[in-house]
């Protein structure tokens, strides 16, 4: 630390502001033709003054003695260069996550496939046939690139193939918040549309189903009660201003005891009775059953789509594992009217969503659902982390670090399978002389970020959600704490 002794008498502070040279003064010395060589006038301007603020800061808060402000002026040339780099330093940036929550919503959710990544930095490197119809030449729709795709794979995996009742179509849009909105907008706007008390839930991240009905022009009809709902209490609903049945995915909690809920089947079953189309946010976009995991069984898209739900949203980046965005799946009738919408000129997506989304379902149809990351991350045994725990600690462990392997559980998270937990272990982190919030700090200024979490006053760093080809750089990243700089990184 700089601080020396605290200046009470404030004749020693005004002391030293008398040594900090005059912005003029210091563009003119030599150590600032350089920089005023190689950048804009202005800016070096700018990034001079933010730091001569800063080292009045510095004195005012008594932070600096004579001697300190002597080097510290000194460096100061190199400190402006330093600030006029980082400006044009990425600040989205790749961060290992070791919280062991595989959708986590603050680190960008579902990391995508090689195939997803690859078809991306093609199709972004230049023209492509996004709105043009290779075969006649003529304008096409950009949703063609998923459409058929999403389809066949419903299809494939429900055996639905050939035996549907109604044709359907598909609409991407930005998210599965935008593709809920735009649902309600095109089909019941002016409409009641009936929900259950027990659905009108805060999605997460200020998407709360009461407003966006709201904001969407669709008139609420509650129905119901919080823990229990029947179809009858929809069926009574019912009437000729009734414009849509809403199910909402509990997606991110769980309610247990005295609760009822109609099943999906009686609910379309109801609505093709009364001629009212059912709504589906289903959120997750789970394409695979999570069975073969000891957690309970969680509601998919598959099963949405195998009970006919007129019209189903789901998200990109959730349990599907591809790009953000919502696709909206239903009745050719219904994807018609949202076609119609201008709405969707303001949802919709651009080539890099269609290039990724597009190779994850070949993914998923090609039966190499390995490839994709959150599905591989959901299947490690927990055995496979526990070696690679132990190989980890034993590389980091050091007399500043201690490493110890812990039992832990990993979580999907994202807003989804709130009951869902997974067996797996950490490492457990202690350094020597830094308070874990610390080294929780100092992870995440490590060269490339690691995001781990607290957990018994030690940082515990879940390898489930670090890709094995990253266990390396892990390793020679968390080496650097070892030696003592724990304290002293997060300072740089
Ligand atoms: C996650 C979720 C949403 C929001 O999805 P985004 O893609 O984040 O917009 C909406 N509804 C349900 C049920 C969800 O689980």
């Amino acid at each position: 630390m700089l601080k020396d002794e605290p200046n009470e008498n404030g004749t020693g502070q005004e002391n030293l502001y008398r040594h900090v040279p005059s912005l003029n003064n210091l563009l003119l010395g030599p150590n600032f033709q350089g920089l005023l060589g190689t950048h804009e006038r202005s800016v070096v301007v700018q990034a001079t003054r933010d730091e001569l603020i800063a080292v009045k800061q510095q004195i005012t808060s008594g932070q600096l003695s004579q001697h300190n402000l002597a080097t510290y002026l000194d460096v100061l040339p190199d400190r402006v260069s330093e600030r006029l780099q980082s400006r044009l330093r990425y600040s989205l940036r790749r961060v290992i996550n070791a919280t062991g929550v595989l959708l986590h919503t603050n680190l960008g959710r579902a990391p995508l496939s090689t195939s997803a990544i690859d078809h991306i930095a093609d199709v972004a490197a230049g023209y492509s046939n996004l709105e043009l119809d290779l075969e006649t030449g003529e304008r096409s729709r950009r949703d063609v690139h998923a459409e058929s795709l999403v389809l066949d794979l419903l299809k494939m995996r429900t055996g639905l193939a050939g035996e549907e009742e109604q044709p359907r179509a598909v609409v991407v849009v930005n998210n599965c918040a935008a593709a809920t909105f735009l649902a309600l907008d095109a089909i019941a706007r002016d409409r009641a549309t009936i929900v259950s008390r027990g659905e009108l839930v805060e999605i997460g991240g200020g998407f709360r189903i009461p407003e966006i009905l709201a904001k969407s022009g669709a008139q609420l009809r509650e129905v119901g009660t919080t823990n229990r709902t029947r179809t009858a209490d929809y069926e009574s609903a019912i009437s000729p201003a009734t414009g849509l049945i809403l199910r909402v995915h509990q997606s991110n909690f769980s309610m247990e005891g005295f609760t009822e809920r109609p099943l999906l089947a009686d609910l379309v079953s109801l609505g093709r009775r009364a001629c009212v189309p059912v709504f589906e946010d289903q959120g997750t976009g789970l394409l695979t059953s999570l069975a073969p995991q000891s957690f309970p069984a969680e509601e998919t898209l598959l099963e949405s789509y195998r009970q006919g739900v007129d019209l189903i949203a789901a998200s990109g980046d959730k349990l599907l594992g591809g790009p953000q965005c919502g696709l909206l799946i239903g009745r050719t009738d219904l994807i018609e009217r949202i076609r119609a919408n201008p709405l969707l000129r303001a949802f919709r997506v651009d080539k890099l969503t269609y290039a990724a989304l597009e190779a994850t379902l070949i993914g998923y149809l090609s039966n190499e659902e390995r490839s994709i990351p959150i599905l591989r991350m959901l299947n490690i045994p927990a055995g496979e982390i526990l070696e690679r725990s132990e190989r980890l600690a034993d590389r980091v462990r050091s007399p500043e670090l201690s490493a110890e392997v812990v039992s832990a559980v990993s979580v999907i998270g994202g807003g989804t399978t709130p009951r869902a937990k997974l067996q797996s272990y950490a490492v457990a982190l202690r350094h020597g002389t830094s308070h874990c919030q610390d080294l929780l700090r100092s992870l995440r200024h490590l060269q490339v970020p690691v995001v781990g979490r607290i957990c018994d006053d030690r940082v515990w760093l879940d390898l489930r959600t670090v890709e094995p080809e990253l266990d390396e750089t892990l390793a020679a990243l968390l080496a650097e704490l070892g030696g003592g700089s724990a304290s002293s990184k997060q300072q740089a």
